[in-house]
């Protein structure tokens, strides 16, 4: 296994980490298993969030003993200093832990960064809880490249999460960027959310990168840990078949895979497009589909109420057929 600095941190990470969204469909003692064959493997970066429902409460149980064999790193959707200094109190105990490596300000937009950074925003409660001992580094993640492209100005901004694979390779410049200026760059959706399938192949793309400080998959079980850490043990050189097989892929999602940059918001009716998509990904793949639908059904605006108006495919960046792709989720989803 590889190890790298995380940026300025100090703390030395393996390339391939955790990602703690698929726990939520297995439970406590699978997580415990997963969490166990992490630490025989030496892989010792963990991924989780607030809003993952019972991802923090598994991860606490299956880290029980081990805990310090990880650098445990969630986050947060709070806004403000009373809300984030909560989420950071719910954290410790659900994760069973009196300190978190790195907590991270989860995908902020642009307005929402300035009430975060502003008199009484949650970065203050970071603040004070570093200075407590509570937490050990403060980073935040993003979805856009303009959020991405601020973060890198930001003094406090220690680590940058952000999506990179096959098919969304919009931050590679500013990946670049960010290595430059010793920021860790921790790599979520490796596998686009499911949608590239093969995973070994897209787990090879984004280690291959250098400007990638460790890649976090999610996995539910130890049988997909095994397989992931396969592409880890072996040297990491893309052949000129895979290279085939990588454009082959990202010509048949270009036109359809959705990045959630969320530059076709608003809707005219008020549809969430970005999470409308995400959760039909995770709908395709099997597994997810209870987790896609509940999810779904919390939506305001379902994707059936779309009246056609094509405001959002002319700011959508990639051209994509959001009408077209809005009724094949109202079928999917059933409304
Ligand atoms: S076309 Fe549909 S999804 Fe797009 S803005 Fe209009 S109502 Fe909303
Ligand atoms: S539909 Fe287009 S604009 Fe909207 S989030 Fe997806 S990629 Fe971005």
């Amino acid at each position: 296994m590889e190890y790298r600095e995380l940026g300025k941190t100090g703390l030395k990470v393996s390339r391939m980490g955790f990602g703690g969204i698929p726990i939520q469909r297995t439970d406590a003692e699978e997580t415990k298993k997963i969490m166990e064959k992490l630490a025989a493997e030496g892989i010792n970066y963990i991924d989780t969030a607030r809003g993952y429902t019972v991802s923090e409460e598994y991860l606490g149980y299956g880290l029980e003993g081990i805990r310090d064999q990880f650098v445990l790193a969630t986050k947060s959707m709070a806004r403000t200093k009373e809300a984030m200094a909560k989420d950071v109190e719910i954290s410790l105990k659900n994760l069973r832990t009196d300190y978190i490596d790195l907590y991270q300000i989860h995908n902020p937009s642009m307005e929402q960064l300035e009430q975060v950074t502003g008199p009484d925003g949650a970065l203050e409660a970071l603040m004070e809880a570093k200075a407590q001992g509570k937490i050990g580094h403060i980073g935040l993640t993003a979805h856009s490249t303009a959020v991405f492209e601020k973060a890198l100005d930001l003094d406090w901004v220690e680590t940058i999460m952000f999506p990179y694979n096959i098919v969304e390779n919009q931050g590679e410049a500013l990946m670049k960027a960010c290595e430059e200026k010793g920021i860790g760059f921790i790599d979520m959706k490796p596998l686009a959310g499911g949608a590239i399938e093969n995973p070994k192949l897209a787990l090879k793309y984004v280690l291959s990168n250098p400007s990638v400080t460790v890649a976090i998959p999610g996995m539910g079980s130890v049988e997909e840990l095994e397989q992931n850490l396969e592409v880890c043990q072996n040297t990491i050189k893309i052949t000129e078949e895979e290279r085939a097989e990588m454009a082959a892929i990202r010509e048949k999602l270009g036109n359809s895979f959705c990045r959630r940059c969320g530059y076709c918001a608003p809707c005219t009716v008020g549809i969430d497009i970005t999470n409308t998509f995400l959760f039909a990904g995770y709908l395709e793949r099997y597994d997810l589909a209870e987790w896609a639908k509940n999810r779904y059904s919390a939506l305001k605006v379902k994707a059936s109420a779309c009246i056609g108006c094509g405001k959002c495919e002319e700011r959508c960046p990639y051209h994509l057929p959001i009408r077209e792709m809005l009724k094949k989720c109202a079928k999917d989803f059933g409304e």
